[in-house]
């Protein structure tokens, strides 16, 4: 019989995919190639060194059961590692490594000698943290849509994940970019989606990881000389979850790491889910090329909750710590923290503990206090109404006319110093400011902002507005 590396190889394939799951066998066991064979050994093809010592660890008994097979008990197996020359100008190079299956490899067959290979194999890629049994998720599953309340603020975004997690890449939205405030729930959400799907897709390999951590194990990478094998690692993912991609700004290495990840997961089906604390209209210092993909799927905005949903938030957690809590306490406490529901929940722990310790009651008293230190500690953010009022007051004028459609000169000036503050101590967004300010757009709130900034550098009596009004709209 005419048996050849294809053959043998074909053989043992036909016994491993029946006996690990199909997404595995697809990962680790598709891209092999094989080689050649001679005396018995069998030579394979891997793409990178990672790959190499993921079936080392994880499938090293299949392969030599099935080799075993295929060639008796003298079997064995070589791998050679092709790294593909696809960034920057390093040479394509190929590497002989023998089974770690030590009895039956003979030391003619290793080119490298054993020790200094021995040493090198200990040193793994390893992302911390990540590299356990299996890809670890990196998943809280104490944040799942279950306890991710909907309100008018967020029924979009959680929808929109909702359906990402039914179908994962099989949605027009990818990649989805979650964005909106400090507190607002983004995390969580993101987290849910990954939780969801990898309770309906539990042979998918789903990755949370913000975007900080992301760019710390690229720049290890390349100070160890694997970047190669770490763009391989994440372009297995098939749902990659990155947090706060805002982070990304300005770090052009890791935006272009971060490109090719995407597109070839893009290219592959995968889903990609990203969050950020911007529109992307408004982030800075990120690449064109980069923004524009993450227009390619749907950002989802996650508004400040209103009231009710406030309420319903620490009702729920309420119940879930199993505390009982008289509805009209939580109802101050909801009426009175708006703009993030971190600070709402930390509002009631606190309220809680306090009681607790002090052996107090929790009665509206005791809630005055805890909410006191809670709004004094954040630095209240001013609103986009007071500043229009300011600046009509300034310039005396009243909000409508400074809203109006008119041209005359000291009117835009107005209503643009209003945008421009409105940016400068606000986090809203560039759109969201437009509409608030007259219905504008984001593209007219930006250019005000531009021209506030040429205006007071050239002409004095603008600087003069700008410091004035600088003083009265600090609080
Ligand atoms: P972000 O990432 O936007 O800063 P997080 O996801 O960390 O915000 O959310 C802050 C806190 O608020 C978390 O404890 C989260 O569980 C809670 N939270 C946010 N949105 C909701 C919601 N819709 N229902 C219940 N809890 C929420
Ligand atoms: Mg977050």
């Amino acid at each position: 019989m005419n048996i050849t590396a294809q053959s043998v190889w074909n053989n043992c394939l036909n016994f491993i995919k029946d006996n690990i799951q199909p997404q595995a066998y697809k990962t680790w066991f598709e891209p092999i190639i094989a080689v050649k064979l001679s005396d018995n050994a069998l030579s394979i093809q891997v793409p990178s060194k990672f790959f190499y010592e993921w079936l080392e660890e994880h499938y090293v008994k299949i392969l030599k059961v099935s080799l075993t097979k295929e060639l008796g008990e003298t079997a064995k197996l070589v791998y050679i590692i092709k790294m593909e020359n696809t960034y920057g100008n390093k040479q394509p190079f190929t590497e002989r490594i023998p089974s770690s299956n030590r009895s039956s490899v003979k030391a003619q067959d290793v080119d490298v000698p054993l020790k200094h290979k021995d040493r090198e194999l200990r040193n793994p890629f390893v992302i911390p943290g990540i590299r356990n049994v299996k890809i670890d998720s990196q998943l809280n599953p104490n944040y799942n849509f279950d306890n991710f309340l909907e309100g008018d603020s967020n029924r979009l975004a959680r929808s929109a994940g909702l359906a990402v997690s039914a179908k994962p890449g099989g949605t027009s939205f990818n990649p989805l970019l979650i964005f909106g405030g400090v507190g607002l729930g983004k995390t969580h959400l993101a987290h849910a989606i990954g939780v969801d799907i990898k309770d309906k897709y539990p042979e998918k390999t789903v990755l949370y990881i913000s975007a900080e951590k992301f760019t710390q194990q690229y720049i290890d990478s390349v100070k160890k000389n694997n970047r190669n094998d770490f763009i391989h690692f994440y372009q297995l993912i098939d749902v990659l979850v990155i947090d706060d991609v805002q982070f990304l700004s300005g770090k052009s290495g890791t935006q272009d790491v971060f490109f090719h990840i995407f597109n070839h997961l893009h290219q592959n089906g995968k889903q990609v889910i990203l969050t950020s604390d911007k529109a992307p209209v408004d982030m800075q210092d990120i690449e064109q090329r980069l923004l524009s993909r993450f227009k390619w799927g749907l950002s989802a905005e996650l508004q400040t909750p209103d009231f009710e949903t406030r309420v319903s938030i620490l009702k729920n957690k309420l119940y879930r710590d199993g505390v009982e809590m008289p509805d009209d306490i939580i109802e101050y406490v909801a009426k009175h923290i708006k703009s993030n529901i971190r600070e709402l929940e930390g509002a009631i722990i606190s309220l809680i503990a306090q009681s607790s310790f002090n052996k107090k009651e929790i009665n509206i008293e005791l809630a005055k206090q805890v909410v006191e230190k809670f709004v004094k500690n954040t630095k209240r953010e001013v609103s986009i109404d007071y500043i229009q009022k300011v600046v009509s007051d300034y310039f005396q004028m009243d909000v409508d006319t400074l809203q109006s459609k008119t041209r005359k000169r000291h009117i835009v000036q107005a209503r643009q110093l209003a945008m421009f503050f409105a940016k400068k101590l606000t986090k809203a967004s560039l759109a969201s400011i437009g509409s608030q300010i007259g219905k504008r757009d984001h593209a007219t709130v930006l250019h005000a902002c531009k021209t506030v900034d040429n205006l007071s550098s050239t002409d004095k009596q603008f600087r003069k507005y700008v410091e004035d009004l600088t003083k009265k709209l600090s609080v």
